[in-house]
């Protein structure tokens, strides 16, 4: 292999603190109309007192409001769960004051939204309480052993102030001792009694007396910010490794036996691999937040929620597949700090928090992800090149074999998220499929298209890359469906109309001229019972060219 031609990573060039890539963040959320008052201070304390009865008592205060009448809000979905959740119907016992602790009226407009006589008070404070007891990414949780916070699962907020900075402290249950979260910490137990260096005021300014738990206050620039930070409050152990002097910490509720050096130092072979692909880290911490009852995962800002599916939280898996599995995981939530959060469609961010926000293109930001599982964990060391055709067989076959892959193409899979991802029936398979499946083969059948016209010197990284550097950091924005097929064809330099067009319809991809750019092709095999399934095999050719070689070699890298 000649290594002039290698493509698809390049080195660190230098880190980006975390403060101006929130600001960018924020920046972004700016729109005509909706202006916030100059002097709007807003503050939430949230108390975890009555964790026995799995509820959140939340309070709110205004201040610099001044208005007549002054409209609230509740997010009714969270960033990366596209399921309208109506989180509102977990809100009780909605009280508002004004400055003098007169009960203001207000009148509820809408499922999500309640509208406050507060005669032109310059403080209102509003209370309520949340109840929690689900066991999701995307929902609330307490109980006497812990608490996990889904900032827009249960905050209101002043409607059009979603570019205003705010102040969360938490008073924590009896015990508990750890609060792990992406906010940036103002005051932790350790500062109280002492002037914190953010405008002078002691750090239990927000009125909280810590009789019982301990109070921590945490900062935040604007909602999306906020609604993107998920918070875990109890005795979590948390682990910390550094990755080019950047802390990363890894809270586990229940953690198990095994070895935490060896842990860490392969979390960080993650995280480098990850960061390898776009060259730079848009954060100044991350934290990886590992549950244990519970389902699924969810990417954030600059931190990921978890769940291992097991009471033991058994976060290190010892039998060689299992790592596997848990580790591809970890680095599918870990790359979408890049793809989807900065490389992002422009319908994701700002968001609307009122309903849904729909994209064509998740087959792009969902798929994509589970393609770069596979380059994440061969260039960390921890899959083979064997073990990454069958992974990506695996993905092909999963759309390939149901009757749903001629039905629904990749762009309707992405729009339609919102009423069928979370909604499947017996009959799902016979209409739809899963952009997550699809993306991850159009991604490879893409990065073989860009190499193969370009003769290896370019990749689906460049084009990675291009989105990063500039769309969200020069233009502070996501990148439209037309622009995202511009920048991979530039790439290119090549028509991709039949790659874009595999996207868009149900016409089956050719895959086996695509993935004979890396001496590749696509067997059908029978299912091994009746009534079993199809699957789809990609094999290697027995003879390849020296192009398809070096193709391969990059691609599929042996590992040592
Ligand atoms: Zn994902």
């Amino acid at each position: 292999m000649n290594g002039s031609l290698r493509s698809g990573s390049t080195p660190v060039r230098h880190f980006l603190p975390a403060l101006l890539f929130i600001l960018v963040s924020c920046a972004s959320g700016t729109t005509a109309g909706t202006a916030v008052p100059e002097d709007l201070r807003i503050s939430y304390v949230i108390s975890m007192d009555d964790a026995v009865n799995h509820n959140f008592r939340v309070t709110m205060t205004l201040e610099g409001i001044s208005q007549d009448t002054v409209v609230l809000k509740m997010p009714v979905w969270t960033p990366g769960y596209y399921w309208i959740q109506n989180y509102p119907k977990n809100l009780s016992r909605l009280e508002i004051r004004d400055g003098a602790g007169r009960e203001c009226a207000f009148t509820k407009t809408a499922k999500n939204a309640w509208q406050v006589y507060a005669g032109g008070a310059d403080r209102l404070t509003a209370s309520w309480v949340i109840y929690g007891n689900s066991h999701s990414v995307a929902d609330a949780f307490i109980d006497t052993t812990h608490a996990f916070i889904v900032p827009a699962a249960i905050l209101l907020y002043p409607a059009d102030a979603l570019t205003a900075p705010s102040r969360v402290t938490l008073d924590l249950y009896r015990g508990w001792t750890a609060v792990s979260t992406g906010l940036e910490p103002v005051a932790t137990p350790a500062d109280f009694g002492k002037t914190t260096d953010t405008g002078g005021k002691p750090a239990d300014a927000a009125g909280v007396a810590p009789s019982q738990g301990q109070v921590w206050t945490f900062t935040s620039s604007c909602y999306d910010v906020l609604f993107d930070s998920p918070i875990l409050a109890g005795n979590q152990e948390v682990m910390t490794f550094t990755v080019n002097s950047v802390p990363h910490h890894i809270a586990v509720l229940n953690p198990g036996t095994y070895d935490r050096e060896a842990l860490k130092r392969d979390y960080a072979k993650v995280v480098e691999s990850a960061v390898s692909i776009i060259g730079e880290m848009p954060y100044n911490h991350y934290t990886f937040i590992i549950m244990g009852r519970g389902m699924g995962g969810l990417e954030h800002l600059n931190s990921m929620a978890v769940f291992t599916g097991r009471e033991d939280g058994d976060i290190y898996p010892s039998d060689r597949q299992s790592f596997r599995g848990w580790m591809e995981f970890i680095a599918h939530e870990f790359f979408h700090l890049y793809n989807i959060k900065t490389i992002r469609p422009i319908a994701l961010g700002p968001f609307d928090y009122d309903k849904e926000n729909y994209t064509n293109m998740l087959w792009v930001s969902e798929g994509f992800t589970v393609y770069y599982e596979n380059i994440i964990m061969n260039r960390a060391g921890f899959m083979t090149p064997d073990e990454m055709l069958e992974s990506l067989s695996r993905s092909i076959t999963a759309y390939e074999a149901i009757p749903g892959s001629r039905v629904q193409s990749a762009t309707l899979s992405s729009f339609d998220t919102w009423i069928n991802f979370f909604s499947f029936s017996e009959n799902s398979q016979n209409t739809t499929i899963s952009y997550y499946d699809k993306g991850c083969g159009l991604g490879l059948l893409l990065d073989l298209k860009i190499r193969h016209s370009t003769g290896n010197r370019k990749s689906l990284g460049d084009v990675m890359r291009t989105l990063y550097y500039d769309y969200h950091k020069r233009l502070g924005r996501g990148f439209t469906d037309d622009e995202f097929r511009t920048e991979c064809e530039k790439t290119a330099g090549t028509d991709l109309g039949e790659l874009f067009g595999w996207a868009s319809s149900v016409v089956r991809p050719d895959y086996d001229r695509y993935l004979g750019y890396a001496g590749l092709y696509l067997k059908e095999e029978a299912p091994s019972a009746p009534g079993g399934r199809v699957r789809f095999v990609i094999k290697r050719k027995e003879k390849m060219t020296p192009e398809q070689e070096t193709i391969y070699n990059d691609l599929f890298r042996e590992i040592k």
